[in-house]
């Protein structure tokens, strides 16, 4: 073996012999894996050293949720399923709880969880931490395997690669049982077992017919326009999307991680234009994203006379909410392709003042929205925006910072305020719109990219994954976290109900101190109460490349119950106060 640390030693006096765990750790190494996020324990603790002895990077957490959501981040950016491996029952519940949060957002992940001896499990004997994990599991992800013999090992991990990366990526899940786990098997016979999966991900390509009928369309598009979501993003297909944009001059909307695949301040940038995009298009060209709750299921306030042509790699996609006049299913990259081959055949009828007066459009509601920030500089104590203003300067100069953002009112206004502008930049609560993915995310962006992030998080929503900060201080990673603390969910103003001296719901502490948990992990921290303040802090942390934390103190008052989606919330029968 190659651990040449020898901390735990494989089969000492057996040498020629191996275990599961070995086998795991071999197959994971020989797909091409090179980070494991987790949490170990039984019965899995060694598998983490045998990981480690192959030479790939164990990123050992504080609770699995935080890994699972960094494995998930790492599908995201890299194309590459992220692993995580927790133990049973409780680790591997809260891990699910990331994996079934990367199936939601089509992200590819891996979740390997030790699991007690199914034959035990079935009989209801009541074994160490009893569970049935593979059918807890199975309706939340895209494939599950099970494991109970060591041999199966290499075919699982292929599968569950293959699985999670294939079609419409999602997470996958391996019941890694404790007999497969320390099965002993002959070392020979172990490495015969190694296979080396063909071809994992095999782009499909969509059939010419629905390219010529999306192309037709297209061409017919008097005020045509673009939304990007973050399977675009995902799908790496960067210089076709700008061809595709720039050379029929199409204005582009990007859903919140798609921000950067084109920049938010480009020319044709129509992020300002939202509802006159919804309102006025004839034709929308969907690539990449969904017409879900975020976009008002492609009804409502869209034009009734629309349009839509949908690039999407899942064909149960089409239709969803709306009719779809277009579906190109397939490849996204060879789906724009064959839209690109085509278009150039044809001649384009889009009206030439539909981007000219989005521009002037884009323009006054950019001019007032500058305003907004500017006005809000002086306000003491600081309120959300007067943070942003320190904030947003700094992030747009640093370009290649990857911005992890979680909260309610904390995301709404940084994802407005924060142009970016490049590709994969930016990842947030995504589609569940959960709380809870921040530093697990923070930590998965560092490690999968090499580069520095920026998570700018709520004070509630750091809260769930706030001890994860001790990990990126053990592993020295370039992440700096800044906490807007209002000091409450949605803010710190809420009145408790009568006979009661207990806090209301929303409430928090105004006057937590999260500084000194990053001072307790050995971080380089800052407690600010000013936007000079915040400035000084953001600009030396992020050019430190070192864990750091700043929080910053808003005023209790700062931020509205549910941030921009208040209207989700059910109205209350009666004064909830009396
Ligand atoms: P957003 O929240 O940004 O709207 P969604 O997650 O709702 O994005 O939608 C992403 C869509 O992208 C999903 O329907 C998914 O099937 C699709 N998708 C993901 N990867 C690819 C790919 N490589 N090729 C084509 N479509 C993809
Ligand atoms: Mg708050």
């Amino acid at each position: 073996m190659t651990n040449s640390n020898n901390k735990i030693p494989q089969a000492p006096h057996f040498p020629e012999q191996v275990t599961g765990m070995y086998i795991l750790a071999r197959a994971l190494k020989n797909i091409g894996i090179e980070n494991v996020y987790g949490l170990v324990g039984i019965p899995i603790t060694e598998a983490g050293y045998m990981v480690q002895g192959q030479g790939i990077r164990f990123v050992g957490f504080r609770h699995e949720q935080q890994a699972g959501m960094a494995a998930a981040t790492e599908g995201f950016l890299t194309k590459k399923p992220g692993v995580l491996m927790t133990v049973s029952s409780l680790g591997f519940m809260n891990g699910l709880t990331a994996t079934a949060n990367a199936t939601v957002n089509c992200y590819p992940m891996i979740q390997i969880s030790g699991a007690s001896d199914p034959t035990m499990v079935d009989m209801n004997m009541g074994t160490y931490e009893q569970l049935d994990q593979f059918n807890t599991a199975k309706p939340l992800v895209k494939a599950a395997f099970r494991c109970s013999k060591a041999e199966d090992i290499p075919s699982a991990v292929g599968r569950a690669y293959r699985a999670a990366v294939s079609g419409r990526p999602g997470g996958v899940y391996i019941d890694m049982t404790t007999p497969a786990l320390g099965q002993i098997l002959n070392r020979e016979d172990a490495e015969k077992l190694l296979y080396t999966p063909v071809d994992v991900y095999s782009p499909v390509a969509p059939n010419q017919q629905s390219v010529e009928r999306a192309v037709e369309i297209i061409a017919s598009a008097k005020r045509p326009a673009i939304l990007l979501g973050k399977g675009a993003a995902y799908a790496q297909v960067d210089g076709k999307i700008k061809e595709l944009i720039e050379k029929y001059n199409i204005p582009y909307l990007p859903m919140s991680m798609a921000k950067g695949l084109m920049p938010d301040d480009g020319p044709l940038s129509a992020l300002a234009c939202r509802s006159t995009i919804m309102e006025k298009s004839d034709v929308v060209i969907v690539i990449g994203a969904r017409l879900n709750w975020m976009l008002s299921f492609g009804k409502g306030k869209w034009n009734p006379d629309m349009k839509f042509v949908q690039l999407d790699v899942e064909p149960q996609e089409i239709d969803v909410n709306v009719p779809i006049a277009a579906p190109v299913v397939g490849d996204m990259g060879l789906a724009l392709d064959a839209i690109l081959d085509k278009l150039s055949t044809v001649k384009m009828s889009a009206d030439p003042s539909w981007v000219t007066s989005l521009q002037a459009e884009a323009k006054e509601k950019n001019a007032k929205f500058a305003a907004r920030i500017d006005g809000a500089k002086t306000a003491s104590p600081m309120n959300h925006w007067t943070a942003l203003s320190a904030i947003k300067p700094i992030l747009e100069a640093n370009k290649d910072i990857i911005l992890v953002n979680e909260g309610a009112n904390t995301l709404d206004d940084t994802r407005d305020a924060v142009n970016m502008s490049l590709p994969r930049h930016r990842i947030d609560c995504a589609t569940w719109a959960i709380m809870g993915m921040g530093i697990g995310s923070a930590i998965g962006a560092a490690v999968a990219t090499g580069k520095s992030v920026v998570a700018v998080e709520g004070d509630s929503a750091f809260g769930f994954s706030g001890m994860d900060f001790s990990t990126v201080c053990r592993f020295r990673l370039p992440v700096t976290v800044v906490i807007f603390n209002n000091g409450g969910i949605y803010n710190g103003v809420g009145v408790p109900m009568d006979k009661t001296n207990d806090p209301a719901p929303t409430t928090l502490d105004i006057n937590a101190r999260y500084d000194k948990l990053g001072d307790a992990f050995g971080a380089q921290t800052y407690y600010v109460t000013t936007p000079e303040e915040l400035s000084k802090a953001l600009t030396e942390s992020i050019a430190s490349k070192k864990p750091c934390l700043i929080d910053v103190q808003l005023g209790a008052d700062s931020g509205k119950e549910s941030g921009h989606i208040g209207y989700l919330n059910p109205a209350p029968l009666q004064d909830i106060t009396v």
